[in-house]
């Protein structure tokens, strides 16, 4: 892996090797699942049972499992579903459309995942690791720095146990079933790569190996680690990339986005379009608007030139509050000003809805923080 003069990239490489989770199934794909069922001394097709259940029917609790021998049930389900994540609390807004659950992992690290439902669609927003090495001066989870990467079942369970929240029809006015992940919660993915690209992996196999999702469906969010971005283009993963740009200029970008201190806005910007020909996937670029920071106009048609006539489309995301940032929004006319010389450069934009701010839930807010528990907005506890 990379190291950065600033930043720690990795956090397996400093020495010290975080404790990792238990083995769970959804670290392994079915034959890997196959081989672990058989080395306990139990027929390989009890690995495709197991699975349907945790995948294809949202189960997780043993007795339910009635098609397993009931003499083998808890110590094949202990095996291949260990818990990893353990629910310290759930909070909602939007009358429930909107849910933040916060984990407590097997090491005591907190993470966080929202779930979204829309009329036409549910997303959910799962963390990559617990804490972020990034640093991004703007967003809560760069703040706390880093703790360690989540193991690949830590971060698919987040979507399989949010997908039971909505298939069990909590989310009123939604489909039942779960349909988008965004890898836009806690944690830069791309840091943590080869257990978030297993994760999709997961996330896309059809059930009883995986979710079933689509490709198209998955989004993966990062701060522009330029290898890792064209590493991914070599994956036959046609997932959507996000690229968090926030500055279109390299003096500003240093300060917003401190890894732009190693790679550059006109590199990060070949590796996104290179990552679009490859897959033929748009390339979201997102853009926090940040009041008398990175919004003049000069820097809206400097951003349209950069990106008119790319396979790109542009997300504005206004300032979400964070606990001792000096930064705020900008103002709606600054935000309509900029969007219009965007569009007139040709290029698609659009201001991203702001889902989530009250239970701090909302981009750059989560946190994990775990001292609110007399907070009136708990859901649960
Ligand atoms: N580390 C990845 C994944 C996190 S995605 C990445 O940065 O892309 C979270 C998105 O919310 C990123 O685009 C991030 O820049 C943005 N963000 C962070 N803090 C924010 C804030 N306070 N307001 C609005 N957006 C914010």
């Amino acid at each position: 892996m990379t190291s950065l003069p600033l930043i720690s990239v990795d956090p397996d490489a400093r020495g010290r090797r975080p404790a990792m989770p238990p083995r769970h199934l959804a670290d392994l794909d079915l034959p890997g699942r196959q081989a672990l069922v058989a080395e306990l001394g139990e027929p390989a097709f009890r690995a495709k049972q197991v699975s349907n259940h945790y995948f294809g029917r949202l189960v997780r609790d043993p007795a339910q499992m009635t098609d397993l021998p009931a003499a083998t049930r808890e110590r094949l389900a202990g095996t291949l579903l260990p818990t990893l994540l353990n629910p310290v609390r759930e909070m909602a807004c939007d009358d429930g459309a909107t849910r933040k659950a916060l984990w407590r992992l097997h090491d005591g690290s907190l993470v966080e995942s929202v779930l979204m439902g829309y009329p036409d669609r549910v997303t959910v927003c799962i963390s990559s690791q617990a804490g972020c090495g990034m640093a991004c001066p703007f967003c809560a989870t760069g703040q706390a720095g880093l703790t360690r990467n989540l193991s690949t079942a830590e971060i698919v369970d987040q979507a399989v146990y949010l997908a039971g929240v909505a298939a069990s029809g909590a989310v009123a006015g939604s489909p039942p079933r779960l349909s988008h992940v965004v890898f836009m919660g806690m944690g830069e993915p791309l840091a943590n790569y080869a257990r978030v690209v297993a994760a999709i992996r997961r996330l896309v196999a059809p059930a009883p190996e995986g979710l079933g999702l689509s490709q198209r469906h998955i989004t993966v969010s990062t701060v522009g680690l330029v290898p890792a971005i064209r590493r991914l283009a070599s994956e036959d993963l046609s997932v959507t990339l996000a690229l968090s740009l926030h500055a279109p200029d390299d003096e500003l970008r240093d300060e917003l986005v401190p890894v732009n201190q190693r790679w550059k806005v006109s590199e990060v910007l070949d590796a996104a379009w290179d990552y679009a020909d490859t897959t033929g996937r748009r390339v979201s670029i997102e853009y926090a608007m940040i009041k008398d920071v990175n919004d003049q106009p000069w820097r809206a048609d400097l951003l349209g030139r950069l990106l008119a006539g790319k396979l790109a489309h542009v997300n504005l995301i206004p300032l979400n509050p964070t606990p001792g940032s000096r930064w705020d929004a900008s103002p709606k006319p600054v935000e309509r000003e900029f969007v219009r010389r965007l569009r007139d450069a040709g290029v698609s934009t659009t201001v991203r809805d702001t889902r989530g701010r009250e239970i701090d839930g909302a981009c750059g807010q989560l946190a994990a923080a775990e001292d609110r528990d007399s907070d009136p907005r708990a859901a649960t506890a």
